[in-house]
């Protein structure tokens, strides 16, 4: 018999589910939410990501119990005084596709210079474990916003959005390379880092 624990992902966001499942697999039998509850929904109204994380996966927990995994993220611009940051998916709107978000986020700054365009992915993921204890890990990763959109690879804001030392956008350069370097799996490192230790005091 399988003992590997089961793993609910408490999102919505096919790109999330990807980068999540990848990472963990070896540790988890991984449940993307939509599969096995599709009718569950939350409402991301904190002011900050560690609280919305805390409710994705208090939501998913309390209807389905194992271990539920949620990431809150989204991107902070220093131009803008830390927007979208919660509201990354909303910023055009609650019916705003990816690409309205990025189109509105260049409009928001096109009379900002390459030298003014810091920005930063934050990730927060919430695991819950069976016993209803939940750690935080969040991972920040620092870059720019480009003056135009570039790439077709992964979601939201990468096409916007330049890595630290790189001069491509996350779309340009791929899952590969994006693995290595974004918010996600520095928070996701965390997570693995502690892992043996949450499972020991689960006792599995
Ligand atoms: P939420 O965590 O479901 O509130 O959504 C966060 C939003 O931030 C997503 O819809 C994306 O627009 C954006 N976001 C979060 N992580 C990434 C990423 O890795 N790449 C691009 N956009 C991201």
């Amino acid at each position: 018999m399988d003992n590997t624990p089961l793993l609910h992902i408490a999102s919505k966001n096919p790109g999330k589910i990807a980068e999540l499942s990848k990472y963990l697999g070896s540790f988890f039998q991984v449940i993307p939410y939509a599969t096995k509850s599709p009718t569950l929904h939350w409402i991301e109204d904190c002011d900050s990501f560690v609280g919305n994380a805390r409710k994705k996966a208090l939501a998913i927990w309390n209807a389905l119990g194992h271990f539920v995994l949620a990431d809150d993220s989204g991107l902070e611009v220093k131009a803008l005084n830390g927007a979208p940051g919660v509201f990354s998916a909303r910023y055009a709107g609650a019916k705003g596709s990816a690409k309205d978000c990025n189109a509105k986020l260049l409009k928001e700054m096109r009379n900002i210079s390459e030298a003014q365009r810091q920005a930063e992915f934050v990730c927060c993921l919430a695991l819950m474990t069976p016993s209803g204890e939940c750690y935080f890990f969040t991972g920040r990763c620092r870059g720019s916003i480009a003056l135009a959109s570039r790439g077709d690879q992964g979601f939201g804001y990468d096409p916007v959005f330049i890595p630290e030392d790189y001069s491509q956008t996350f779309a340009e350069l791929g899952a590969k390379v994006k693995s290595q370097l974004s918010h996600r799996h520095k928070a996701l490192s965390q997570l693995r880092g502690q892992i043996d230790a949450i499972f020991l005091k689960e006792s599995l």
